[in-house]
């Protein structure tokens, strides 16, 4: 069994962002960067069910600039076997990701695809579920519990008013939600032994892929400031309020 991890280099979860002054996009400049948290995740399960011998190699991609490489060195220092990186100073959308990442998978042949749910940088939640029609695979989505059952793996997912579980027929697609597990940390000296690990590289052009974004984003603005609160001294008081300042009554 070969599974292949998606691993996107984002701006950390801790930062607090700063928006461009023109308004076209977050500044990126010197602020700190690590991988996507819910594909920490999806590369936790990976290296779990390689270390339950149920998967033979771990392999992790990333595409963007070439500093994705330290993200990729964390997922190999995590427990993946080698990595790809596609290659480019383009921002890349989730169709033309799930496109690559198709590309990568045509050549690779792995059983399982682990992407995490979301991007926390783009908040798409649309790369699993694009890559999943591209290729014509099943897909299991915001699974919090994944397990191999034969020739197949049982996934369980949030959805709404409770939980479902369906067997994923191999090859297939997962996003991890953030139950599934409590990724480990790659240690300096995982880290150091991660340096001699492979990292392919390529490029959209070489996979004949297309990265041409078909989005225009025409405005980024932060979130209004939220009015300061105030203590109510009775409920009549906060009745009176709720109808007639904030007129939600
Ligand atoms: P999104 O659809 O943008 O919210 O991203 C969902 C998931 O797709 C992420 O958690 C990653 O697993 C994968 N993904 C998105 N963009 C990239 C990228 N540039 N490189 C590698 N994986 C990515």
């Amino acid at each position: 069994m070969k599974v292949l991890v998606a691993v996107k280099r984002v701006v950390d979860y801790n930062v607090a962002i700063r928006i461009k002054p023109d308004h076209s996009g977050i500044d990126t400049d010197s602020l700190k960067m690590s991988m996507n948290p819910f594909d920490e995740i999806a590369v936790e399960q990976a290296v779990q069910w390689k270390e339950q011998d149920f998967v033979q190699e771990v392999i992790a991609v990333s595409i963007g600039p070439k500093a994705c490489q330290d993200t990729l060195r964390t997922a190999m220092a995590m427990g993946a076997d080698r990595s790809v990186l596609v290659e480019t100073d383009i921002q890349t959308q989730p169709l033309a990701v799930a496109k690559l990442l198709k590309a990568v998978i045509d050549t690779e042949q792995p059983d399982v695809i682990l992407l995490g749910k979301q991007a926390i940088d783009d908040d798409a939640n649309e790369t699993g579920q694009m890559l999943a029609a591209l290729l014509g695979w099943p897909q299991g989505t915001f699974v919090s519990e994944a397990e191999p059952c034969g020739t197949c793996i049982r996934v369980t997912r949030e959805i709404d008013g409770g939980l479902e579980t369906l067997d994923l027929p191999l090859p297939c697609i997962i996003t991890t939600d953030l139950r599934l597990n409590e990724p480990r940390y790659a240690t300096l000296p995982n880290l150091m032994k991660a340096k001699k690990k492979p990292i392919h590289v390529t490029t959209p052009d070489e996979l004949k892929i297309d990265i041409t974004p078909r989005l225009t984003v025409l405005k980024v603005e932060p979130p209004l400031p939220r009015a300061h609160g105030t203590i109510v001294s009775s409920v009549s008081e906060l009745v009176d309020k709720l109808k007639n300042e904030a007129k939600v009554l």
